[in-house]
């Protein structure tokens, strides 16, 4: 690999269990990029509400508070080699995914001071470049000149067998029908909110995962991410399309 070539960000986004931090991982890997999880943000949130029991169902005093009370960093796991989420101290990595926080997580994403909060501190993270971010609204709002972005889809039920079985591995055994819906509220809130809402960029890149190997989805990004790089990082500067182009 070239060291001198210049590092880009990579936005990820998409619904809810395609395969984006499976993606996002592998490429970051490849590149020997930065990898964050922002979901992984959100859940850490929705976590200290629920064990501090913080109201969410709409703004209040006591979520604001709680939200400068609460301090997200990140730990790099000896294990995998990856970035996981560290909460006033604590690893969560493994307490975020409970169906518990997986059902309360779109509900407390809705509201602007948490958005607001998660989006300055990936913005942060990220201001460097050489990172690649998976989320909702990475290549909208948190790095709206992100040099690659991509946007993730799936069929809903190759999402929830995926998703089944990713659980499973974690000792965590729910039906189909739980997780089907869990994934389709999530979509429909993630969706439909004022802020930040999950969404495509116009320039975002697709991939439907429904039929395509993580293997595959990793190749294509990081082609596509090669590409960008060799040609300086700017997909949007005049030279990068006439080099693409070939004329
Ligand atoms: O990526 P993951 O499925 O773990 O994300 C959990 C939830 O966090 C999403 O369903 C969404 O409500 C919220 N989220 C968000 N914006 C992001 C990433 C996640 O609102 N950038």
């Amino acid at each position: 690999m070239n060291l001198d070539a210049p590092k880009i960000t990579i936005a990820i986004d998409g619904y809810s269990g395609c395969g984006k931090s499976t993606t996002a991982k592998g490429v970051a890997r490849r590149l020997n990029y930065l990898y964050i999880d922002s979901g992984s943000m959100y859940r850490a949130v929705t976590l200290y509400f629920l064990n501090n029991n913080i109201p969410f169902d709409k703004e209040n005093r006591e979520m604001l508070n709680a939200l400068e009370d609460i301090h997200i960093t990140f730990e790099i796991n000896p294990q995998t080699g990856l970035h996981e989420v560290v909460l006033n101290g604590e690893r969560v990595e493994t307490l975020i995914r409970t169906p518990k926080v997986a059902e309360s997580v779109s509900p407390v994403s809705i509201h602007p001071p948490v958005r607001h909060a998660m989006v300055r501190l990936q913005q942060e993270l990220g201001k460097g470049g050489g990172i690649v971010m998976d989320g909702r609204d990475i290549g909208t709002v948190v790095f709206p000149n992100a040099e690659l972005k991509v946007f993730m889809s799936a069929d809903v039920k190759v999402r929830a067998l995926r998703r089944q079985a990713e659980l499973a591995e974690n000792g965590i055994h729910l039906s189909l029908e739980d997780i089907l819906s869990n994934l389709e509220n999530r979509d429909t809130i993630d969706s439909s909110r004022a802020e930040g809402p999950l969404k495509k960029a116009i320039e975002a890149r697709e991939i439907d995962t429904s039929k395509i190997t993580v293997e595959a989805q990793i190749d294509t990004v990081c082609h596509w991410a090669e590409e960008i790089i060799q040609m300086g990082g700017n997909p949007t500067s005049p030279d990068f399309k006439r080099t693409k182009n070939n004329v």
